[in-house]
Protein backbone atom coordinates (compact mmCIF):
# COMPACT_ATOMS: atom_id res chain seq x y z
CA UNK A 1 0.00 0.00 0.00
CA UNK A 2 1.52 3.48 -0.70
CA UNK A 3 0.90 5.82 2.42
CA UNK A 4 3.16 9.05 3.22
CA UNK A 5 4.99 9.71 6.50
CA UNK A 6 1.36 11.06 8.04
CA UNK A 7 -0.15 7.83 7.28
CA UNK A 8 -2.39 9.29 3.88
CA UNK A 9 -2.72 6.95 1.61
CA UNK A 10 -5.65 7.24 -1.36
CA UNK A 11 -8.85 5.64 -0.44
CA UNK A 12 -11.44 8.09 -2.27
CA UNK A 13 -11.72 8.40 -6.07
CA UNK A 14 -13.12 11.41 -7.87
CA UNK A 15 -13.27 10.43 -11.68
CA UNK A 16 -14.31 13.67 -13.56
CA UNK A 17 -16.38 11.84 -16.21
CA UNK A 18 -16.44 15.00 -18.93
CA UNK A 19 -14.91 18.61 -18.12
CA UNK A 20 -18.50 19.69 -20.32
CA UNK A 21 -20.84 21.34 -18.51
CA UNK A 22 -24.28 22.79 -18.86
CA UNK A 23 -23.72 25.54 -16.67
CA UNK A 24 -21.01 28.01 -16.34
CA UNK A 25 -20.88 29.24 -12.08
CA UNK A 26 -19.30 32.50 -11.54
CA UNK A 27 -16.38 31.04 -9.25
CA UNK A 28 -15.72 28.07 -11.54
CA UNK A 29 -15.88 29.37 -15.15
CA UNK A 30 -14.85 33.57 -14.77
CA UNK A 31 -15.50 34.24 -18.64
CA UNK A 32 -18.93 32.79 -18.56
CA UNK A 33 -18.38 30.44 -21.83
CA UNK A 34 -19.98 27.05 -21.86
CA UNK A 35 -18.00 24.59 -21.22
CA UNK A 36 -17.47 21.71 -23.83
CA UNK A 37 -15.71 18.00 -23.90
CA UNK A 38 -12.10 17.70 -24.45
CA UNK A 39 -11.21 16.34 -27.47
CA UNK A 40 -9.34 13.61 -25.99
CA UNK A 41 -11.36 12.66 -23.41
CA UNK A 42 -11.26 8.40 -22.18
CA UNK A 43 -13.69 6.22 -23.63
CA UNK A 44 -15.78 4.29 -20.46
CA UNK A 45 -14.28 1.09 -21.16
CA UNK A 46 -10.54 2.72 -20.82
CA UNK A 47 -12.07 4.89 -17.76
CA UNK A 48 -13.36 1.68 -16.14
CA UNK A 49 -9.93 -0.13 -16.18
CA UNK A 50 -8.45 2.47 -14.92
CA UNK A 51 -10.52 2.74 -12.12
CA UNK A 52 -9.29 -1.21 -11.49
CA UNK A 53 -6.03 -0.49 -11.98
CA UNK A 54 -6.21 2.35 -9.18
CA UNK A 55 -8.87 -0.14 -6.92
CA UNK A 56 -5.62 -2.49 -7.07
CA UNK A 57 -2.67 0.19 -7.60
CA UNK A 58 -3.85 2.50 -4.54
CA UNK A 59 -6.35 0.76 -2.08
CA UNK A 60 -9.48 2.71 -3.77
CA UNK A 61 -12.54 2.23 -1.97
CA UNK A 62 -15.04 4.48 -2.71
CA UNK A 63 -15.31 6.36 -6.28
CA UNK A 64 -17.36 9.34 -6.66
CA UNK A 65 -18.34 10.24 -10.59
CA UNK A 66 -18.17 14.26 -11.29
CA UNK A 67 -17.21 16.62 -13.94
CA UNK A 68 -17.66 19.15 -15.65
CA UNK A 69 -21.45 17.89 -15.19
CA UNK A 70 -21.57 13.94 -15.46
CA UNK A 71 -24.99 14.06 -16.53
CA UNK A 72 -24.27 15.12 -19.57
CA UNK A 73 -21.81 12.79 -20.61
CA UNK A 74 -22.93 10.15 -23.23
CA UNK A 75 -20.50 7.92 -20.94
CA UNK A 76 -22.26 7.64 -17.99
CA UNK A 77 -24.38 4.75 -18.35
CA UNK A 78 -21.20 3.08 -19.83
CA UNK A 79 -19.04 3.76 -16.97
CA UNK A 80 -21.47 2.82 -14.53
CA UNK A 81 -22.32 -0.64 -15.70
CA UNK A 82 -18.44 -1.30 -16.37
CA UNK A 83 -17.54 -0.14 -12.26
CA UNK A 84 -20.08 -2.52 -10.73
CA UNK A 85 -18.51 -5.49 -10.72
CA UNK A 86 -15.35 -3.74 -8.76
CA UNK A 87 -17.78 -3.87 -5.40
CA UNK A 88 -16.56 -0.87 -4.26
CA UNK A 89 -17.67 0.37 -0.94
CA UNK A 90 -19.41 2.87 -2.35
CA UNK A 91 -20.32 4.80 -5.46
CA UNK A 92 -21.61 8.32 -5.69
CA UNK A 93 -21.92 11.19 -7.69
CA UNK A 94 -22.10 14.84 -8.00
CA UNK A 95 -24.28 17.13 -10.53
CA UNK A 96 -25.90 19.99 -10.97
CA UNK A 97 -29.41 18.16 -10.98
CA UNK A 98 -30.30 20.10 -14.05
CA UNK A 99 -30.67 16.33 -16.14
CA UNK A 100 -31.42 14.45 -12.73
CA UNK A 101 -35.41 13.47 -13.50
CA UNK A 102 -34.23 12.22 -17.28
CA UNK A 103 -31.49 10.58 -16.12
CA UNK A 104 -32.76 9.31 -13.12
CA UNK A 105 -33.46 5.46 -14.18
CA UNK A 106 -29.73 5.06 -15.58
CA UNK A 107 -28.72 5.73 -11.60
CA UNK A 108 -31.58 3.75 -9.94
CA UNK A 109 -30.56 0.39 -12.62
CA UNK A 110 -26.79 1.26 -11.45
CA UNK A 111 -27.55 0.76 -8.29
CA UNK A 112 -26.48 4.31 -7.10
CA UNK A 113 -27.53 5.24 -3.48
CA UNK A 114 -26.87 8.63 -3.16
CA UNK A 115 -25.65 12.00 -4.63
CA UNK A 116 -24.83 15.23 -3.95
CA UNK A 117 -26.46 17.62 -5.74
CA UNK A 118 -25.00 21.71 -5.85
CA UNK A 119 -27.59 24.15 -5.44
CA UNK A 120 -26.26 27.20 -4.68
CA UNK A 121 -29.52 29.39 -4.15
CA UNK A 122 -33.11 28.87 -4.19
CA UNK A 123 -34.15 31.94 -5.74
CA UNK A 124 -34.74 31.69 -9.40
CA UNK A 125 -32.80 35.37 -10.20
CA UNK A 126 -29.59 34.77 -8.42
CA UNK A 127 -29.50 31.49 -9.55
CA UNK A 128 -29.69 32.11 -12.85
CA UNK A 129 -27.13 35.25 -12.10
CA UNK A 130 -24.77 32.57 -10.14
CA UNK A 131 -24.91 29.10 -13.00
CA UNK A 132 -25.43 31.17 -15.66
CA UNK A 133 -27.25 28.21 -17.37
CA UNK A 134 -30.25 25.30 -16.60
CA UNK A 135 -33.30 25.92 -14.45
CA UNK A 136 -33.59 26.45 -10.91
CA UNK A 137 -37.88 24.51 -11.23
CA UNK A 138 -35.72 22.01 -13.22
CA UNK A 139 -32.76 20.78 -10.88
CA UNK A 140 -35.66 21.09 -7.43
CA UNK A 141 -37.98 18.83 -9.41
CA UNK A 142 -35.03 16.32 -10.14
CA UNK A 143 -34.45 16.33 -6.58
CA UNK A 144 -37.66 15.28 -5.04
CA UNK A 145 -37.66 12.73 -7.88
CA UNK A 146 -34.55 11.02 -7.38
CA UNK A 147 -35.78 11.51 -3.22
CA UNK A 148 -39.08 9.65 -4.62
CA UNK A 149 -36.81 6.88 -5.79
CA UNK A 150 -34.77 6.39 -2.33
CA UNK A 151 -31.20 7.93 -3.24
CA UNK A 152 -30.11 9.93 -0.25
CA UNK A 153 -29.41 13.23 -1.06
CA UNK A 154 -26.84 15.96 0.18
CA UNK A 155 -27.35 19.22 -1.03
CA UNK A 156 -23.75 21.90 -1.54
CA UNK A 157 -24.21 25.07 -1.41
CA UNK A 158 -21.28 27.47 -2.28
CA UNK A 159 -22.23 30.43 0.34
CA UNK A 160 -20.53 34.06 -1.40
CA UNK A 161 -20.90 37.22 -0.12
CA UNK A 162 -23.48 39.75 -2.24
CA UNK A 163 -24.58 36.27 -4.56
CA UNK A 164 -26.42 33.84 -1.96
CA UNK A 165 -25.55 34.95 1.67
CA UNK A 166 -29.35 35.27 2.24
CA UNK A 167 -29.81 31.95 0.78
CA UNK A 168 -28.17 29.85 3.94
CA UNK A 169 -31.69 29.91 5.95
CA UNK A 170 -33.79 29.43 3.32
CA UNK A 171 -31.80 26.78 1.60
CA UNK A 172 -31.19 24.87 5.20
CA UNK A 173 -35.16 25.06 5.94
CA UNK A 174 -35.32 23.36 2.45
CA UNK A 175 -32.99 20.45 3.24
CA UNK A 176 -33.96 19.70 6.98
CA UNK A 177 -38.24 19.64 6.03
CA UNK A 178 -37.45 16.89 3.28
CA UNK A 179 -34.29 15.22 5.48
CA UNK A 180 -31.70 16.04 2.92
CA UNK A 181 -28.13 16.98 4.36
CA UNK A 182 -27.09 20.64 3.33
CA UNK A 183 -23.02 20.80 3.20
CA UNK A 184 -21.73 24.67 3.01
CA UNK A 185 -18.48 24.59 0.70
CA UNK A 186 -16.45 27.68 1.95
CA UNK A 187 -15.27 28.88 -1.58
CA UNK A 188 -11.57 27.29 -2.50
CA UNK A 189 -8.52 29.11 -4.22
CA UNK A 190 -9.42 27.79 -7.49
CA UNK A 191 -8.43 29.02 -10.88
CA UNK A 192 -9.10 33.15 -11.13
CA UNK A 193 -9.66 33.07 -7.43
CA UNK A 194 -5.87 32.02 -6.57
CA UNK A 195 -4.84 34.53 -8.85
CA UNK A 196 -7.14 37.51 -7.78
CA UNK A 197 -6.84 37.33 -4.20
CA UNK A 198 -9.17 40.48 -3.70
CA UNK A 199 -12.30 38.78 -5.71
CA UNK A 200 -11.60 36.08 -3.30
CA UNK A 201 -11.80 38.01 -0.52
CA UNK A 202 -14.99 39.73 -1.64
CA UNK A 203 -16.91 37.09 -1.94
CA UNK A 204 -15.42 34.45 0.72
CA UNK A 205 -17.98 33.60 3.89
CA UNK A 206 -16.00 31.72 6.66
CA UNK A 207 -16.87 29.42 9.18
CA UNK A 208 -17.41 31.70 11.57
CA UNK A 209 -19.29 33.81 9.60
CA UNK A 210 -21.76 31.17 8.42
CA UNK A 211 -22.24 29.98 11.71
CA UNK A 212 -22.94 32.88 13.04
CA UNK A 213 -25.95 33.32 10.19
CA UNK A 214 -27.20 29.96 10.87
CA UNK A 215 -27.00 30.79 14.49
CA UNK A 216 -29.70 33.38 14.41
CA UNK A 217 -32.70 30.73 13.81
CA UNK A 218 -31.15 27.05 15.12
CA UNK A 219 -28.94 25.91 18.24
CA UNK A 220 -26.74 23.64 16.28
CA UNK A 221 -23.62 21.39 17.74
CA UNK A 222 -21.08 19.53 16.04
CA UNK A 223 -21.36 15.71 15.22
CA UNK A 224 -19.31 12.81 14.65
CA UNK A 225 -17.63 12.65 11.41
CA UNK A 226 -15.30 10.11 9.98
CA UNK A 227 -11.33 10.52 9.96
CA UNK A 228 -10.76 11.48 6.70
CA UNK A 229 -14.17 13.19 6.04
CA UNK A 230 -13.60 16.95 4.40
CA UNK A 231 -16.30 18.05 6.24
CA UNK A 232 -17.44 19.62 9.71
CA UNK A 233 -20.91 17.94 10.51
CA UNK A 234 -23.38 19.81 13.07
CA UNK A 235 -26.62 18.40 14.77
CA UNK A 236 -29.42 20.49 14.59
CA UNK A 237 -31.48 18.73 17.42
CA UNK A 238 -34.61 16.73 16.44
CA UNK A 239 -34.23 18.61 13.11
CA UNK A 240 -31.43 17.11 11.61
CA UNK A 241 -27.63 17.71 10.22
CA UNK A 242 -25.41 19.95 7.95
CA UNK A 243 -22.12 20.25 6.96
CA UNK A 244 -19.12 22.60 6.22
CA UNK A 245 -16.92 21.94 4.17
CA UNK A 246 -14.60 24.98 5.60
CA UNK A 247 -11.15 23.99 3.64
CA UNK A 248 -9.86 27.59 4.40
CA UNK A 249 -10.96 27.54 8.02
CA UNK A 250 -10.13 24.28 9.27
CA UNK A 251 -7.94 22.56 7.06
CA UNK A 252 -8.55 18.84 6.40
CA UNK A 253 -5.26 18.15 4.42
CA UNK A 254 -3.25 16.15 6.88
CA UNK A 255 -6.38 13.60 6.55
CA UNK A 256 -6.74 14.44 3.11
CA UNK A 257 -7.41 10.70 1.21
CA UNK A 258 -8.45 12.24 -2.44
CA UNK A 259 -7.04 10.89 -5.48
CA UNK A 260 -8.47 12.66 -8.86
CA UNK A 261 -8.65 11.50 -12.42
CA UNK A 262 -9.21 13.84 -15.20
CA UNK A 263 -11.31 13.40 -17.72
CA UNK A 264 -8.67 13.24 -20.56
CA UNK A 265 -6.62 10.69 -18.73
CA UNK A 266 -4.47 12.99 -15.43
CA UNK A 267 -4.17 11.81 -12.19
CA UNK A 268 -4.11 15.08 -9.15
CA UNK A 269 -3.17 13.83 -5.85
CA UNK A 270 -4.19 17.39 -4.65
CA UNK A 271 -6.22 20.09 -5.65
CA UNK A 272 -3.34 22.98 -4.50
CA UNK A 273 -1.27 21.56 -6.65
CA UNK A 274 -0.49 22.29 -10.35
CA UNK A 275 1.37 18.66 -10.66
CA UNK A 276 -0.33 16.47 -12.83
CA UNK A 277 0.49 12.85 -13.59
CA UNK A 278 -0.08 10.92 -17.17
CA UNK A 279 -2.33 7.91 -16.99
CA UNK A 280 -4.06 7.64 -19.89
CA UNK A 281 -1.74 5.45 -21.76
CA UNK A 282 -1.42 2.93 -18.99
CA UNK A 283 -4.60 1.93 -18.79
CA UNK A 284 -4.76 0.49 -21.80
CA UNK A 285 -1.77 -1.80 -20.87
CA UNK A 286 -2.29 -5.06 -19.52
CA UNK A 287 -2.51 -5.10 -15.91
CA UNK A 288 1.01 -7.10 -15.40
CA UNK A 289 2.74 -3.91 -17.08
CA UNK A 290 0.21 -1.15 -15.99
CA UNK A 291 0.54 -1.90 -12.30
CA UNK A 292 4.09 -1.16 -11.32
CA UNK A 293 4.09 2.11 -13.51
CA UNK A 294 1.14 3.30 -12.07
CA UNK A 295 2.48 2.58 -8.59
CA UNK A 296 5.53 4.95 -9.09
CA UNK A 297 3.12 7.33 -10.07
CA UNK A 298 0.65 7.18 -7.41
CA UNK A 299 4.09 7.48 -4.84
CA UNK A 300 4.35 11.18 -6.68
CA UNK A 301 0.96 11.94 -6.83
CA UNK A 302 0.44 11.58 -3.04
CA UNK A 303 3.86 13.34 -2.18
CA UNK A 304 2.03 16.52 -3.81
CA UNK A 305 -0.39 16.67 -1.15
CA UNK A 306 0.26 20.01 1.03
CA UNK A 307 1.10 19.13 4.89
CA UNK A 308 -1.18 21.46 6.41
CA UNK A 309 -3.17 23.79 4.15
CA UNK A 310 -4.79 24.60 1.27
CA UNK A 311 -3.10 27.35 -0.97
CA UNK A 312 -5.00 27.79 -3.81
CA UNK A 313 -4.10 26.08 -6.75
CA UNK A 314 -3.95 27.08 -10.89
CA UNK A 315 -6.08 24.34 -11.56
CA UNK A 316 -10.09 24.10 -11.77
CA UNK A 317 -12.69 22.45 -10.55
CA UNK A 318 -14.10 22.25 -14.22
CA UNK A 319 -11.32 20.14 -15.05
CA UNK A 320 -10.40 17.66 -12.79
CA UNK A 321 -13.66 17.08 -11.05
CA UNK A 322 -14.76 18.75 -7.82
N1 LIG B 1 -21.34 19.75 -12.24
C1 LIG B 1 -21.34 19.05 -10.99
C2 LIG B 1 -21.94 19.92 -9.91
O1 LIG B 1 -22.32 21.05 -10.20
O2 LIG B 1 -22.05 19.44 -8.79
C3 LIG B 1 -19.98 18.51 -10.55
C4 LIG B 1 -18.78 19.36 -10.72
S1 LIG B 1 -18.71 20.82 -9.74
C5 LIG B 1 -17.14 21.43 -10.20
C6 LIG B 1 -18.48 20.14 -8.12
C7 LIG B 1 -18.61 21.08 -6.97
O3 LIG B 1 -17.50 21.95 -6.96
C8 LIG B 1 -19.85 21.95 -6.97
O4 LIG B 1 -20.56 21.74 -5.77
C9 LIG B 1 -19.30 23.36 -7.02
O5 LIG B 1 -20.10 24.24 -6.31
C10 LIG B 1 -17.93 23.18 -6.41
N2 LIG B 1 -16.94 24.21 -6.75
C11 LIG B 1 -16.46 24.55 -7.95
N3 LIG B 1 -15.54 25.55 -7.85
C12 LIG B 1 -15.44 25.84 -6.53
C13 LIG B 1 -14.66 26.76 -5.76
N4 LIG B 1 -13.79 27.60 -6.31
N5 LIG B 1 -14.83 26.77 -4.42
C14 LIG B 1 -15.71 25.92 -3.82
N6 LIG B 1 -16.46 25.03 -4.48
C15 LIG B 1 -16.34 24.98 -5.82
Amino acid sequence: MIVDRQGRRFRNLRVSLTSACNYACTYCVPDGKRLVAAQDELSAEAMARGVAYLVEAAGIERLRITGGEPLVSPKLEALLDAVKPLNLQDISLTTNGQLLARKLPVLVAAGIQRINVSLDTLDPDAFRGIARGGDLATVLDGIEQAAAAGLRIKVNMVPLRGQNLDQVLPLLDYCLMRGYELRFIELMRMGHLARDGQTFSQQFISLEQLLAVIGERYAYQQAEAPVDATALRYEIPRQGYFGVIANESVPFCRTCSRLRLSSTGWLHGCLSSSNRHRVGELFDQPRHQALPALQRLLVRALADKQEVAFSGGATVMKVIGG
